[in-house]
C-alpha cells in the first residue's frame, strides 16, 4: 500500500534480536545490551504473525536483521517459515558474517535468497578494534561459506568512517575486481553510540569517488548510486542517507525485536504491535504506513530522532 506521500511500501526490515556477538563502536555500547527478560522479546510466532499482517498491507521483501540475527536460536527455522508466507517474494539477511561458517548452508536450504555481510576493514587489527574483539578471519570465512553454500549477489556493507577506514577505500574497491560482488559504502549516521562523535568521522560518500576516480556510474537502485571500474566484475554502491537522502524513494518499514513498528529509522515514533491479532494487527500496520514521516532531518549535523541504538533497530 502507499503511504500519505504516495510512496509504495514494500520492504520490511525485521529485527529478531538486539543482542550481538560484536560490539562495533558506532553501534553497540561496550558492555553490550542489558539482558532482557525472555518475555520482552517477541516470540518467532508473534513476529511471523506481524510479517503476515505486513504482507497483507503490501510488503513483498523481508530482511532479517538485528543485533546479530544469527545469534538468536531457531533463526534458520524462522527464516524457512517466513519464506513460505505467500506474498513474500524475497528474504534477505544482514549479518556480520561471523556465524555463517556454521549456518550458511542451512540458511540457503531454508530459502534465504540473499545475504548482506558487514565488513568495515580488511585489516585484522582494525577489525578487532572497531568491533571490540572480533576476528576478521572469521568474517572472511563466513563470506567464503556463503559462496560455498551457493549464495550469489552477496552485498558487502562498509560504513565509511573518517580517520578509520577512508585510507582503505581503494583496497576495498579492489574486492570487486574478480568477483561479481556488490560493495556498498554507507555514510555513518549520527545515531545512538556515535551521535556525539567528532564531525571528522562523518564523511560524504563522494569521498569514495575522489579516492578512486576510475569508478564510473552505471545506475541506481533507489537507495544507492552504483559505480564500477570498467572491466571489473563487481560494483560499488554509495548509500548516502545524509549527503543525498533517499527519503522520497524510501519504501521500507521496520519492526524491532520487541515488536514495535518504526515507520522511519530516524523518527522516535514506534507503534506497539504485540498483543494485536488478525484485523486489529493489520489495521495497526496500515495506520503506521499511512503515518510514515516524509523525511528525516539529519542534514546540518542534526542527530537522529530515534530513541534507540542501531543494534536495537537493525540498520
Ligand atoms: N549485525 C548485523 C550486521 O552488522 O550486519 C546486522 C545489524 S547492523 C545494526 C546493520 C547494519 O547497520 C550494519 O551494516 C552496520 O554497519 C550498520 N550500522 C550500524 N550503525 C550504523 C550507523 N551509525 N550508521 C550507518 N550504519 C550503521
Ligand atoms: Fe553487532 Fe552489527 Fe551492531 Fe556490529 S553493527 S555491533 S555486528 S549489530
Amino acid at each position: 500500500m502507499n503511504d500519505a506521500f504516495g510512496r509504495e511500501i514494500t520492504y520490511l526490515r525485521l529485527s529478531v534480536t538486539d543482542r550481538c556477538n560484536l560490539r562495533c563502536r558506532y553501534c553497540m555500547p561496550e558492555g553490550g545490551v542489558e539482558k532482557r527478560q525472555h518475555q520482552e522479546i517477541a516470540s518467532f510466532e508473534e513476529l511471523e504473525e506481524m510479517v503476515q499482517a505486513c504482507v497483507a498491507c503490501g510488503i513483498r521483501k523481508v530482511r532479517v536483521t538485528g543485533g546479530e540475527p544469527l545469534v538468536r536460536l531457531g533463526v534458520v527455522d524462522f527464516c524457512r517459515r517466513i519464506r513460505r508466507i505467500s506474498g513474500v517474494e524475497e528474504l534477505c539477511i544482514t549479518t556480520n558474517g561471523l556465524l555463517l561458517a556454521k549456518y550458511a548452508r542451512d540458511l540457503k536450504a531454508a530459502g534465504v535468497d540473499r545475504l548482506n555481510i558487514s565488513l568495515d576493514t580488511l585489516c585484522s587489527g582494525k577489525y578487532d578494534s572497531i568491533t571490540r574483539g572480533g576476528s576478521l578471519q572469521q568474517a572472511l570465512d563466513g563470506l567464503q561459506a556463503a559462496r560455498d553454500a551457493g549464495f550469489r549477489h552477496t552485498k558487502l556493507n562498509t560504513v565509511l568512517i573518517g580517520g578509520f577506514n577512508d585510507d582503505e577505500i581503494p583496497s576495498l574497491v579492489e574486492l570487486t575486481r574478480d568477483e561479481a560482488i556488490s560493495l556498498r559504502f554507507i555514510e555513518l549516521m549520527p545515531i545512538g553510540e556515535c551521535a556525539g562523535w567528532d564531525k571528522s568521522h562523518f564523511l560524504p560518500s563522494q569521498t569514495v569517488l575522489e579516492r578512486v576516480p576510475d569508478l564510473k556510474p552505471v545506475g541506481s537502485d533507489g537507495v544507492s548510486f552504483i559505480y564500477q571500474i570498467p572491466g571489473y566484475q563487481g560494483t560499488v554502491g554509495l548509500i548516502s542517507p545524509i549527503s543525498q537522502h533517499f527519503c522520497p524513494s524510501c519504501n521500507r518499514i521496520r519492526i524491532t525485536a520487541d515488536g514495535k513498528l518504526k515507520p522511519c529509522l530516524h523518527s522516535p515514533s514506534e507503534i506497539p504491535l504485540r498483543g494485536l491479532h488478525g484485523a486489529a494487527l493489520q489495521a495497526a500496520v496500515a495506520a503506521a504506513i499511512r503515518g510514515k514521516p516524509m523525511r528525516h532531518q539529519l542534514e546540518g549535523g542534526n542527530a537522529s530522532g530515534s530513541l534507540r541504538n542501531m543494534n536495537a533497530i537493525g540498520g
